[in-house]
Parts: structure tokens; C-alpha cells; sequence
């Protein structure tokens, strides 16, 4: 993707001083050369591999929302301290669920396992010391707890957050769910006002939409019987939730607290580490 690039000049954050003293300033792999990566992939507590997807979300929001959403999360988190590299994004994820919305490319489970492991794997053979995935789909994420914990017995390191839920709850944000919410809805328009205004349609958020919740209310307890097997079950314009109630202030809130709670944590996971070992 890159879209850093060409938008968003300011110095890059990330500086590494090698023997020489001489500053390399990269914390994309891909822009790295192989001298670089060679000393750099062994020096960095994480290198973080980002993984998406490409479905639909909405008739307002672009088909490459999880993964360009999760990009931009993983620079954030290298800019604001994380020592890391990033590894190039995984763009397509398991959406099997969208398909019969247009545009949505979707990968078999076994496909999505097998791509990732071999991105671990070869990172692994460079000497990296852990592996951190970065998830920015829910359909990606039984596919991906499974794959890491195979890969933690086999004695890797390796780390999966679904980087949505840690906002430490979005209630007192954008209020209490009053529809089902978790895809181009309110919370996830409010990512991409904050991260990527310039692919959101404005004149095409929904605003009367008819939601169906799959879910059984028992006293006013929601509970799910199935799993969602056809997004268009939910929603015909594929989005559900109150997409018009997100906001820019709502999207720049809930980023803060979701990189400020994964440093923390990262932080921790750290400092366990080096005082177990
Ligand atoms: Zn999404």
C-alpha cells in the first residue's frame, strides 16, 4: 500500500543507529534492503504483520477498509514508540460471509493459515525474536488463534490482536448499541473519518436502514444461536449499526485509546517476558 508516502511527509519516526552511525529511518520491510533487514529484523522486539481484508462495507465505505484501517494502525503504533518492523499487509482475510456482496475477495481457512504461517515461518528463519499479528477482521480471527497457537508450540512467539476491541468499550463514545453494530457501522465509519476521510462517501452513509439482528433477545440479554453465514441476512446495503452517528472526534477518540491500550499491554507483555526469562 504505501499510503504513507505521498500524503504524509513528515520525518518517519522509527531510527535506528547502526554500527557506522549512520540513522535508517525506515519501519516498512518492504523498503528495506536485505543488509538492512538482515541486522534490523533481529534488533526489533516485534515485527508486525497486518491482516485484513477486501469485502464489501457499505455502500459508503471502501472494499479496502480492514486492511487499509490496519496499516494505518500499525504505523501509529510505530510511530508513537513501539519498536517494530511492518511487514507487508495481508489484504485478503476469510469473508466468505460477503460474497454476495460485489468486489469481495475471500480466502478458504485453510488458505489464510497457510499464507500466514509461511509469512511467520520466514520471518522466524531471519532470527526474529516474536511476531506480532495485527488483525482488522472478525472473520479472520478463529483461523488466526489457531495458527498461533500452533505456531507457540512449536516454541515461535507469536502474538494475534484484533485491534478493534481495544478501545476499553465505545459506549460512552457513541453511545449504547440501539441496532446490531460491528461492520460499517457507527464505530467503523468513525475509523475511517479519523484515518481515511478521502475514501469515504459522505452523501452515501445510510441513514434509514433496515437492520436485522440474528441474535435472540432473552430479557434483554442478546445472545447468538449460529454463526453469520450471509451478510445479506443483516443488511441489504451491507452495512449495519447507525453508520451515521460516527464522526472524525468519535474515530480520533477511540484510535487513541486503542494505541495507548495496545502499548500499554505490549509494554507488559515485555517486561513479563524479560523478567521470566
Ligand atoms: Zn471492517
Amino acid at each position: 500500500m504505501g499510503s504513507d508516502s505521498t500524503r504524509d511527509r513528515k520525518v518517519l519516526i522509527y531510527v535506528l543507529q547502526n554500527r557506522e552511525g549512520l540513522a535508517l529511518t525506515r519501519y516498512y520491510l518492504g523498503d528495506l534492503t536485505w543488509e538492512e533487514a538482515e541486522k534490523m529484523l533481529k534488533e526489533v522486539d516485534f515485527v508486525l504483520v497486518p491482516i485484513g481484508s477486501t469485502e464489501q462495507h457499505g455502500p459508503h465505505l471502501p472494499l479496502c477498509t480492514d486492511y487499509a484501517l490496519t496499516e494505518m494502525i500499525c504505523k501509529k503504533l510505530v510511530e508513537d514508540g513501539l519498536n517494530a518492523i511492518i511487514a507487508p499487509t495481508v489484504a485478503y482475510g476469510c469473508s466468505e460471509h460477503h460474497m454476495r456482496f460485489p468486489g469481495t475477495i475471500s480466502l478458504k481457512e485453510d488458505s489464510l493459515y497457510n499464507l500466514v504461517r509461511d509469512i511467520c515461518d520466514s520471518l522466524f528463519e531471519h532470527g526474529v525474536k516474536r511476531v506480532l499479528i495485527v488483525n482488522g477482521h472478525g472473520g479472520n480471527r478463529e483461523v488466526l488463534q489457531i495458527l498461533a497457537r500452533d505456531l507457540l508450540s512449536e516454541g515461535k512467539e507469536v502474538l494475534v490482536v484484533n485491534w478493534w476491541e481495544f478501545t476499553g468499550g465505545v459506549e460512552d463514545v457513541l453511545g449504547a448499541e440501539t441496532v446490531i453494530r460491528g461492520h460499517a457501522c457507527e464505530i467503523e465509519t468513525s475509523f475511517a473519518l479519523c484515518l481515511m476521510p478521502e475514501k469515504v462517501r459522505k452523501d452515501k452513509i445510510p441513514k434509514d436502514h433496515e437492520v436485522r439482528d440474528p441474535r435472540i433477545d432473552i430479557d434483554g440479554e442478546k445472545v447468538s444461536l449460529k454463526p453469520i453465514h450471509d451478510w445479506k441476512e443483516l443488511s441489504e446495503d451491507g452495512s449495519i449499526g447507525v453508520p451515521s452517528r460516527g464522526s472524525v472526534e468519535a474515530g480520533e477518540e477511540m484510535i487513541k485509546r486503542i494505541t495507548d491500550h495496545l502499548l500499554k499491554a505490549l509494554k507488559k507483555y515485555l517486561e513479563r517476558s524479560s523478567t521470566s526469562s
